[in-house]
């Protein structure tokens, strides 16, 4: 058994980048991963990620989102690999409607170069898209699509290079923190470490139990979608459309002519727009398995497209689930497990943490490895709820 400074549980988006900040760090890490590097059965695959800066969601999260993006920059240049698309990003809803209001006043708070837009702008620069006569608009053009199996393949390959290690198809069954350490009971045997960051998603709560009461984890459909003939996609931005009260917004990403092909050689379905919904009702237990695509599911996403993007919304390619972890109020839990010194977790992403997972991932390391942090996560911590102690 050795005495590792530093275990990370979970090699997604959160534990990736965990590994790759503990070890510019310097420390001896050990990470822990169930399936694989950049599986399908959790909540960082379906080759993009939207990422940007003017966040309608919390302004707090603006300078986590610099920083983060700075760092999905270095992890570009250190790797090699191409991890970003710079598209930009347009946030459209009716007059009135909070998500573009609340998007402008970040931008505005956080001096984020930022246009806003009023019916006629929008018409006019986005002919793709069906504007109502009362909609308004703002478009990001520093925002963009990250990759995120070639993120996290990348942050690994980094962590491992200097000297981390991964062991996979390993599943933790069981984390306990003393006087002087913390015990890691895996498949593989027991570990010890002197800190613990527990990114392992949705199935935090068997890790961290008592957050089950602040977690649910919902079935997502991500579809592809080719547009109608002779319609060009290839410079849309990224988009998200409020749909007013009660309905889940509606929201796409550009295409990625330049995405690489799938692990079995077939053309990556990243080459044609993806579209969504942003959240479901769908409660799932992720071991339990989640209900693959119907011919509904994407029915209903392609009945909301044609709304928004007539001509885009042609023929389905490909659809994928995926996982959101919600908290109560869609913003993330980080810190330090309740009564505890050594455990750090980052859990409830609630469908919004990719393009915030690099500083997750260097907050966790900074308080696992020095007890505190100078990113501002304090908005983050799960005492804004009650729940009991371990
Ligand atoms: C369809 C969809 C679209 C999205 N779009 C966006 C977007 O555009 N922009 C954005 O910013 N975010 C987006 N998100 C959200 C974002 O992808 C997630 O918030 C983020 O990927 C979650 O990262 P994570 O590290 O918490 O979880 P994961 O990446 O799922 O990682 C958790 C890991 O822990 C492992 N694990 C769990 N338990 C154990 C255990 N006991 N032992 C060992 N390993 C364990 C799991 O196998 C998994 O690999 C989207 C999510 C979905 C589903």
């Amino acid at each position: 058994m050795n005495n590792w400074d530093l275990i990370v549980v979970g090699a997604g988006a959160v534990g990736s980048a965990a590994l790759r900040a503990a070890t510019e760090a310097g420390a001896r890490v050990l990470g822990i991963e169930q399936f694989a590097p950049a599986h399908t059965r959790g909540s960082s695959h379906g080759h993009s990620r939207i990422f940007r800066h003017a966040y309608f969601e919390q302004p707090d999260y603006v300078p986590l989102l610099r920083h983060s993006t700075a760092r999905f920059e270095s992890l570009q240049r250190e790797s090699g690999a191409t991890l970003l698309n710079r598209c930009g990003m347009l946030v459209a809803g009716p007059d009135g409607s909070a998500t573009v209001r609340d998007t402008l006043a970040s931008a505005q708070q956080w001096g984020l170069p930022l246009d806003s837009l009023d019916a006629r702008a929008l018409c006019a620069r986005f002919p793709l898209f069906s504007f109502g006569d009362d909609a308004i608009g703002a478009f990001e053009a520093d925002a963009g699509i990250v990759r995120p199996e070639a993120t996290v393949h990348a942050s690994v390959r980094i962590a491992l290079d200097r000297g981390a290690e991964l062991r996979t198809t390993t599943r933790v069954r069981r984390v306990v923190e003393d006087a002087t350490g913390i015990s890691v009971e895996s498949e593989q045997g027991r570990e010890r470490a002197s800190a613990l960051i527990i990114a392992s998603g949705a199935w935090t709560p068997q890790l961290v139990p008592e957050l089950t009461p602040l977690l649910e984890v919902t079935r997502q459909v991500q579809a592809w979608i080719a547009p109608t003939d002779g319609i060009d996609a290839s410079s849309m931005p990224c988009w998200l459309f409020d749909r007013g009260p009660g309905q889940p917004a509606i929201y796409g990403l550009a295409p990625d002519p330049a995405a690489p092909a799938s692990a079995d050689g077939s053309p990556s379905p990243s080459r044609h727009p993806k579209v969504a919904f942003h959240g479901s009702n769908v409660v799932v237990d992720p071991d339990l398995g989640v209900a693959p695509v119907a011919p509904a599911d994407v029915d209903r996403l392609l009945e909301g497209y044609r709304c928004v993007a007539p001509g885009l919304a042609g023929s389905p390619v490909a659809a994928a689930t995926c996982l959101y972890t919600m908290s109560p109020d869609g913003h993330f839990l980080v810190g330090t497990r309740r009564g505890l010194r050594r455990t750090h977790f980052a859990a409830g992403l609630s469908g919004h943490g990719f393009k915030l997972a690099p500083a997750l991932g260097d907050a966790l390391v900074d308080l696992a490895l020095h007890g505190r942090t100078d990113l501002p996560i304090g908005f983050l911590s799960p005492a804004r709820f009650t729940y009991a102690a371990p």
